[in-house]
């Protein structure tokens, strides 16, 4: 098979699609390769079945705890290969829909597995890797003027202690277990590692997280990271932090990781699983970019901020083009490349406004600077702080144990960032993000109408807070 288009995507996760969607709005004749799955890593082993099975959790403690409420219920118990199903039936729900969308825009969907032969050129071969979805192209040589990496990431294994699917786990065997291990290993406390964490601790799994770092969710603002750690360790998640797994030796039915702490004191912890979540790298070998000379940094495709590498005609974004490796800043990426493809007016990115949110119970959300950055940075800073404890709503809801903390800049009074823990902050923290994108300072934040009785009502609260004014607290 052979075809000409203007734009040319390699990966259908959300940064390609995404981009392959505004390209044909824009007018392109444009493709999108993708040799597994449409809807990449997050619709269909990431952000959505994670959620999926972190509701059915939420929901089995809830029914644990109903007593809590009012309410009985009797025998609760669960079905692991039934909360499996459902998170992979969200899943392909989802990835059907991409399907829908794409074709809606006459985007064309070729399936195999890519490589860029030369600019302008990529060769498509046959995948046995899934089945194409219908009415894909197939393997072949296609040519476009433009050509977009959004080939995503993979797990990064640590040397000896390669996953094997059995023992030593990936997010990929994690997310679809045959039976909830009665204890686990967690080796790394990002988001991936604290969202499993939390999943199976909640399913009642013995769960310790091993981090590197003197504090877990390192990218977190600390004091945010150090209440979360306390609701883990009370919800009987063990937590070691400075620590490092230096050995694993499987037996037929459990792991033993020798772990040695920062003092160089070790231990030995055995469990049935281990799951590795040290971070993702990019998926940048095979396609042919170091070939062509594209500047590749540490695994990482080198962009110019608008998707452009240093070699014309190829552009790479999403998590193949560096942190953070979040869906949302894959898919915005994807728009500011194809608009700057177009001609429009784009602008590189703001990094230091993109959100982040781990689903975790409780959940963590935060934008911006942290404190101790702002700190650094050699700012003034100003901070508020407003508890769940004195919030209406979130007594209403049960859920009192939380904190909103906001980060401003004394002189100018400029939000600097946002932290949150607590229930359902990932879904409040957008409120600063428009905050930030819209430069708002304090003053205007105050004068906001908050709607009551109502979460964000916290956010409100910490503004006061950081200036004198708060009300509840
Ligand atoms: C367990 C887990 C939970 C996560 N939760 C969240 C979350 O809650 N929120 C969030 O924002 N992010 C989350 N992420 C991260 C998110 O999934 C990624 O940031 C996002 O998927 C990146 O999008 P992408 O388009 O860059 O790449 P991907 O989604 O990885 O898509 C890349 C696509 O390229 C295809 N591909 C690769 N190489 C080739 C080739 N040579 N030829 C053809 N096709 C190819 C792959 O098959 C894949 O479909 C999570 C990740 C994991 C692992």
């Amino acid at each position: 098979m052979s075809e000409t288009y203007d734009v040319l995507i390699i990966g259908a996760g959300p940064g390609g699609y995404v981009t392959a969607i505004r390209a044909a709005q824009l007018g392109f004749k444009t493709a999108v390769v993708d040799r597994e799955h449409l809807g990449g890593i997050c619709l269909n082993w990431g952000c959505i079945p994670t959620k999926a099975l972190l509701r059915s959790a939420e929901i089995y403690h809830y029914m644990q705890n109903a007593g809590d409420y009012g309410l009985s219920a009797k025998d609760v118990g669960f079905d692991t290969a039934a909360i499996v199903k459902r998170s992979r039936g969200v899943s392909g729900r989802l990835n059907g829909g991409v399907g829908m969308l794409l074709k809606k825009n006459k985007v064309d969907v070729i399936w195999g597995e890519a490589a860029i032969d030369a600019p302008g050129k990529v060769t498509v071969k046959e995948t046995k890797r899934a089945e194409p979805p219908k009415g894909a192209k197939g393997a072949g040589s296609y040519s476009a003027r433009h050509i977009i990496v959004a080939t995503g990431a993979r797990p990064r294994a640590l040397p000896g202690i390669e996953p094997d699917k059995k023992q030593i786990w990936t997010y990929y065997d994690a997310m679809v277990p045959e039976s909830m291990p009665k204890s686990l290993l967690v080796m790394g406390s990002g988001a991936i590692g604290i969202e499993f964490a939390s999943f199976y601790r909640t399913m009642g799994a013995e769960v310790t997280v091993i981090e590197l770092l003197p504090q877990i969710l390192p990218v977190e603002d600390r004091e945010i990271a150090g209440l979360a750690r306390k609701r883990f360790e009370k919800q009987g998640i063990k937590i070691l932090t400075g620590a490092k797994v230096t050995k694993v030796e499987k037996s037929a039915n459990a792991v033993t990781a020798t772990v040695e702490d920062d003092k160089g004191k070790t231990q030995q912890l055995t469990a049935e699983k281990l799951i590795s979540a040290v971070g993702v790298v990019g998926n940048v070998g095979n396609l042919g970019l170091e070939k062509l000379g594209v500047k590749i940094e540490r695994g990482i495709v080198v962009t110019d901020g608008l998707g452009r590498t240093n070699v014309d005609g190829i552009y790479a974004i999403g998590d193949v083009a560096g942190p953070p490796m979040l869906a949302h800043k894959a898919e915005h990426e994807g728009v500011i490349c194809i608009e700057t493809i177009k001609g429009l007016p784009t602008h590189p990115m703001d990094k230091g406004k993109i959100p982040g949110c781990t689903y975790c119970q409780p959940q963590i959300a935060s934008v911006g600077l942290t404190e101790a950055k702002a700190r650094e940075q050699g700012f003034e800073v100003k901070v508020g702080r407003f508890p769940f404890a004195g919030n209406g709503k979130a007594i209403a809801l049960g859920e009192p144990d939380g904190l909103i903390k906001t980060v401003f800049d004394a002189k100018t009074g400029q939000l600097l960032g946002a932290h949150m823990v607590g229930a359902e902050v990932t879904e409040l923290i957008q409120g600063y993000v428009v905050a930030m994108n819209l430069e708002t300072t304090e003053e205007e934040l105050m004068h906001t109408v908050f709607p009551h009785p109502t979460l964000s009502e916290m956010m409100h609260e910490s503004v006061l807070d950081a200036y004198g004014k708060v009300i509840h607290s």
